[in-house]
């Protein structure tokens, strides 16, 4: 034969990789040593029977035909047991950054759901959305400054985060810098009193894209403004995508300066309006599908009729009636759905942590400073889980808020907690009575202190 051994093995796993599927090779063919290789045998040792035999009854022909395209010659493979081979640990699967990984490596965070998909357009975004897909494909060539504004709720943040995400899901060494006014701002008061404004300049200046949130901010701030102004034009110059937002357009932000307006007006300005029904309703569904919550239609479209002007309270409410539903036990229905949004006293709408801690306090009767410590007695640790789990469904802290509270534990304890009592009141009776006990009390509360409407 003309190939040596060592000629012949690589060729040959490299011809089997061809054939087989990454994982199954890193399994089956990683640790195997060639013996032989002539025109009449290729002979093969795998490390133990287990994988000798495995090889014999799935990848034989497999085997065969990578030699035979090898040697140019059909000779049988045969597999021998060599139990002096030792399995090399398999080494991990190279990991893929993500968008949001890929901007935490640059220093600013973007919402992992805040993307183009997770967006439903209409007529009242449509112009920002392709003003801002355009830019994530081609950035600093088409709109430029894009300038959206809207008033609060709107998706001004998402969409701004989403271009991040596209632009660094296809370009991972793209540099951005994402940041509100505010940080923008503090940043800059924070380099001139560290004496640090070259560096600081020279940051700003070395990005790809520059986007900040909410620009109203600026008109507060004389000398950022200032700042502001060159940063802006040394990016505009190098043809450096910029988008901003705010709460107006350029022309109604007052005490900004005239030169800043025209500069901001130079580009596209798109307006986000508040959606109309049929977008909100899609919105809706998009979100309950996101969480994975089976909504009926008349709750939807019953909620896009109560919620016209702000997205975010659209999730509010679905936040609400599904707390609501958890702590009743009640099937989130148009009737819950009234109750838990509208009817007066009963939306919970101003339940606090407090209210559910004193509410738990008095009902197991233990004292509130127990609850909030790190105690660990069954007594207090199971009231302590359910005022977890109910801290997690009536009110809009994050994990971190409410496990911060109780004696500052961290939000994957609270997660555990809130998990454990929903599993739980599925099938625990007793449970479900005292959930719903603790709910009407709280109902009461928040009824007492109800402003009139
Ligand atoms: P703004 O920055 O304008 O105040 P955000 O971007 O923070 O508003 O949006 C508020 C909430 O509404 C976010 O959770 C966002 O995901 C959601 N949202 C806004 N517009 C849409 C949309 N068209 N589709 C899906 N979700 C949206
Ligand atoms: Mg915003």
């Amino acid at each position: 034969m003309g190939l040596s051994t060592e000629e012949f093995w690589p060729r040959f796993l490299e011809n089997i990789q061809l054939h087989i599927r990454p994982q199954q090779f890193q399994t089956w063919f990683s640790n195997l040593r060639l013996q032989a290789a002539t025109d009449e045998l290729v002979l093969i040792a795998a490390p133990n029977e287990f994988i000798e035999s495995w090889l014999h009854d799935k990848y034989l022909s497999v085997m065969e035909d990578a030699a035979e395209s090898v040697l140019g010659k059909r000779a049988p493979v045969q597999l021998v047991v060599d139990s002096t081979i030792t399995i090399e640990p398999e080494k991990p699967a190279e990991t893929v950054l993500t968008p949001s990984d890929l901007a935490q490596r640059q220093g600013f965070r973007i919402n992992p759901s805040y993307t183009f998909s997770n967006f439903v357009v209409g007529p009242s975004n449509r112009i920002a959305h392709a003003a801002c897909i355009a830019i994530a494909e081609s950035p600093g060539t088409t709109y430029n400054p894009l300038f959206l504004h809207g008033s609060v709720g709107l998706g001004k943040s998402h969409l701004l985060q989403a271009t991040c995400h596209s632009l660094l899901g296809r370009f991972p060494n793209f540099r951005i810098r994402y940041l509100s006014c505010e940080q923008f701002v503090n940043d800059f008061i924070s380099a001139i009193q560290r004496n640090e404004l070259l560096a600081f300049r020279e940051r700003y200046r070395q990005t790809d894209a520059l986007m900040i949130d909410d620009v109203q901010f600026l008109t507060r701030a004389e000398r950022s403004q200032e700042e502001f102004f060159h940063t802006f034009n040394a990016l505009y110059n190098a043809q450096k995508q910029i988008v901003l937002t705010s709460d107006a357009p350029p022309g109604e932000m007052s005490a900004l300066q005239e030169r800043m307006v025209s500069r901001f007006k130079s580009g596209l300005v798109a307006r986000l309006d508040p959606p109309h029904y049929e977008t909100r309703v899609a919105i809706l569904q998009k979100k309950a599908e996101l969480r994975g919550l089976s909504l009926s239609q008349d709750v939807i479209h019953f909620v896009a009729s109560r919620i016209t002007t702000n997205i975010r309270e659209l999730e509010g409410a679905i936040t609400k009636i599904v707390g609501y539903a958890n702590i009743t036990g009640e099937k989130p229905d148009l009737e819950l759905a009234r109750k838990a949004l509208h009817e007066p006293g009963s939306s919970l709408r101003s339940v606090t942590i407090d209210e559910i801690l004193k509410a738990i306090a008095k009902y197991f009767n233990v004292r509130v400073t127990d609850i909030q410590s790190k105690k660990r007695h069954k007594s207090i640790a199971f009231p302590r889980q359910l005022c977890m789990h109910l801290a997690r469904s009536l009110t809009n802290h994050s994990l971190e808020e409410i496990g911060g509270y109780f004696g500052g534990r961290d939000h994957s304890t609270v997660l555990y907690a809130d998990s454990k009592i929903r599993e739980q009141a599925k099938t625990d009776a007793e449970l479900q009575r005292t959930l719903g006990h603790i709910a009407s009390e709280l109902e009461k509360s928040s009824s007492t202190k109800a402003q009139p409407q």
